[in-house]
């Protein structure tokens, strides 16, 4: 596979793992290395690692060909400023001059966004958001965070700071958040609060099939054995999925109407969920929006894990 030159050098900082890769505008990656994150270590030994990957994938490859560095970190992030600010993943990083930082050590440009910002750019270029411009992507993993594509552009707002869909109240009295409000939807129907509710039930319920999937261990259950148990009849787990499925109906009625998108488009592990999920969330949506916005297709997003490395390749598109 021969790539054309220039290049893009996509960034993946993670809470976990550290991914890098050499692409092409068309997101043809040429080359590319990974490693784990290790937050504990602290703020220092992270950058150290990040900059001795970047340095990998660049080796050989003179700056001309280079457009830049494209980083997607964890949020909330200034977009604008280059500054990551306190994400809840990377523990003790307050207010960190990435850019500035990187720019400095490796004589490069380079673009911040956080995560689900630059995953909904990854859709808009290069999945089931091209050609379009209105876009609203959601990503629903441990967090949920998205993106809004509003106009042909990806929507940043003061400071780079909008878009964080997850932080929507929908239960002023639900259950607490990592942000510490209460009642968001990410509180309520990411895979993290389907873990939660799914412990509760195993508790409730010592004989179920969820308590079987986990060999009664409530610490065990995630979301994705959640809904196993739920495609298995177990009656709690059902609920459970429902239950979030409604909250993501809810949320996405919220989008809809604030952000009039030509399509909605849900990635994220527990998307991977399919109908039992999306089913639930188009009827919700039906039942909630105006008339205007019924016909609007809520679909799974196309691409996977690579879609945040894609859209920090779209920073510099
Ligand atoms: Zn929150």
């Amino acid at each position: 596979m021969v790539a054309k030159r220039p290049l893009v050098i996509a960034v993946d900082l993670g809470g976990t793992q550290i991914r890098v890769a050499l692409s092409d505008l068309e997101g043809q990656f040429l080359r590319r290395v990974a490693c784990p994150t290790e937050a504990a270590q602290g703020q220092e030994a992270v950058m150290r690692r990040l900059v001795a990957r970047i340095q990998e994938v660049r080796q050989g490859i003179p700056d001309k060909d280079i457009l830049g560095v494209g980083i997607g970190s964890p949020g909330p992030v200034d977009a604008l400023a280059g500054l990551i600010i306190s994400p809840p993943n990377l523990p003790g990083w307050e207010e960190v001059p990435l850019r500035d930082f990187l720019e400095q050590r490796l004589s490069l440009p380079v673009r911040l966004a956080n995560d689900a910002n630059a995953a909904a750019l990854g859709e808009w270029a290069f999945g089931d958001g091209r050609g379009r411009q209105n876009v609203v992507y959601v990503t629903i993993s441990t967090g949920i965070g998205g993106g809004v594509i509003a106009e042909g552009r990806l929507l940043l707002g003061h400071r780079g700071l909008a878009g964080e869909v997850g932080h929507m109240t929908l239960l002023p009295e639900g259950p607490r958040c990592n942000c510490g409000n209460y009642g968001c939807w990410e509180a309520l129907a990411s895979g993290t609060a389907i873990a939660r509710d799914g412990a509760e039930a195993v508790r409730v319920h010592p004989a179920s099939r969820l308590a079987k999937l986990c060999e009664k261990d409530p610490e065990r259950v995630d979301a994705r054995m959640v809904a196993t148990a739920a495609g298995l009849g177990d009656r709690a787990a059902k609920e459970i999925i429902e239950r979030a499925a409604f909250y993501c109906g809810v949320g996405v009625a919220n989008l809809l109407h604030l952000y009039s998108p030509e399509i909605v488009l849900i990635g994220g592990g527990v998307s991977k969920m399919g109908d039992i999920l999306f089913t639930t969330v188009r009827q919700v949506v039906l039942e909630r929006v105006m008339r205007p916005y019924r016909s609007v297709p809520i679909e799974p997003a196309a691409l996977d894990v690579d879609v945040g490395l894609l859209g920090t390749v779209a920073l510099f598109l």
